[in-house]
């Protein structure tokens, strides 16, 4: 932290300064100021989070910087209004596939990373994966799909309620809630709700602009913003980051709250050249403008710092800490498996996705000629039975893409498969 921030002074100006009106790419700090409007002790909460943050990172900063991986659940809400809208399921796991990527440093253009900025970039050590289990407690691929007559639902106060043409939260101590819809035309990407700050609660989560999310499909041909970036942004307010230049007006006397980002004056665009300096950061490795809390186009963000892993670490430590109690996601999940394994561990599936053929061998010694694997639809009907074999080789290459279970004796097992 380069500046000793009084955050009741800065909180005070959620008052003073009008609303900003003008299109932004992300409109946390808006929507924020828009919540503190109309329930002022939203501003006690942000204060309180804020205390405890600041203390966690004091006692966690000496720790090893490598703690224990967590896996956070996820629920998509799609709302469409035209087909286009209606974004694949396969849409959906590259934007799953790009956040677990990108908060693993797993990202492939993190070669681009100025060697200023390499020693301080972070695996943050969380991952995410599409909920297994609803609310009820039933098998969902995590994907939610609901038509609406509302043209642009995310640009209003619509998109969490049923009743007005969107669809409820899923409970937000549990899941992380994200909205893909349409956010109209004014160059708005995303925004998020971070810790404390939604109003009212149920409207917690990120909502993303169908065009911005994974990077095919309607993502294909939204460059600048093409590869998912948007999501990995826009999580990162939920986990409580600060855009770099603070979270108001920017300038040199405001900061992010986080030790090792460079102070920042403002909002930074395209791919600068490293070194890039401006008024509060004039030397040295300049800015750190390939962060993905800047504003750089997807291709030019490549990292977070530990500092901010640190602050992301402490929300889970505090006020989404119901999140790592959630058993939306008792599956386990990596970047790359799109197979997840269920509480059973008695099938072996390769390869992810599946194309062609699905291989599934059985693990376990269980009565295996008297059972039927089966493959069954998102919709819970089976499609494939097969008698089970200790190796097997199913045909899906007729098979829609998309995501299906498979089960034994037409009992999903849970697991989710991807057929390309
Ligand atoms: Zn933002």
């Amino acid at each position: 932290m380069k500046v000793i921030l009084n955050y009741l002074f800065l909180l005070g100006l959620f008052f003073i300064l009008p609303i900003q009106t003008a299109a932004q790419q992300c409109r946390t700090s808006e929507i924020r100021k828009n919540n503190i409007g109309k329930n002022p002790l939203i501003i006690d909460e942000i204060k309180r989070i804020n205390t405890f943050t600041d203390a966690w990172i004091k006692e966690n900063t000496l720790l090893s910087s490598t703690r224990s991986i967590v896996t956070l659940p996820i629920v998509i809400h799609v709302i469409w209004k035209n087909s286009a809208q209606n974004i694949s399921d396969a849409q959906i796991l590259t934007q799953i596939e790009v956040l677990n990527d990108d908060f693993r440093k797993k990202n492939s253009n993190f070669s681009d990373t100025p060697s200023g900025f390499r020693p301080i970039a972070a695996d943050v050590e969380i991952e995410f994966c599409l909920a297994s289990f609803d609310p009820s407690g039933n098998p969902t691929t995590g994907i939610t799909r609901t038509q609406t007559q509302v043209n642009g639902i995310g640009n209003s106060e619509l998109f969490y309620k049923t009743s007005s043409g969107g669809i409820n939260a899923w409970d937000i101590s549990k899941y992380i809630n994200i909205w893909v819809c349409d956010l109209g035309d004014d160059g708005l990407l995303g925004f998020a709700t971070p810790p404390g700050t939604a109003e009212p609660a149920n409207s917690d989560g990120l909502v993303i602009g169908y065009q911005f999310f994974g990077t095919i499909g309607t993502a294909a041909n939204s460059f600048p913003n093409d590869l998912g970036r948007t999501v990995t942004h826009e999580m990162g307010h939920y986990l409580n980051l600060e855009h770099l230049w603070g979270p108001d007006q920017g300038g040199c006397d405001e900061d992010d709250f986080v030790s090792d980002t460079p102070l920042q004056d403002w909002e930074s665009e395209e791919c600068p050249n490293f070194p890039f300096f401006d008024d509060c950061s004039f030397s040295g490795i300049g800015i750190n403008f390939n962060n993905y809390m800047d504003y750089t186009d997807d291709e030019c963000m490549t990292m977070f710092t530990m500092g901010q892993k640190l602050r992301m670490h402490a929300a889970l430590n505090g006020p989404r800490a119901s999140l790592l109690n959630s058993n939306a996601c008792s599956l386990s999940s990596s970047s790359a498996d799109y197979i997840m394994e269920a509480s059973t561990s008695i099938l072996k599936t390769f390869p992810n996705p599946a194309k062609d053929f699905l291989n599934i061998e059985i693990l376990e010694n269980i009565l295996i000629d008297k059972n039927i694997i089966t493959i069954i639809d998102i919709n819970g009907k089976t499609i494939i039975s097969e008698k089970m074999q200790q190796k097997m080789k199913i045909d899906v290459s007729k098979l829609n893409p998309g995501i299906y279970f498979l089960g034994i004796n037409n009992k999903a097992l849970h697991k989710v498969i991807i057929l390309e």
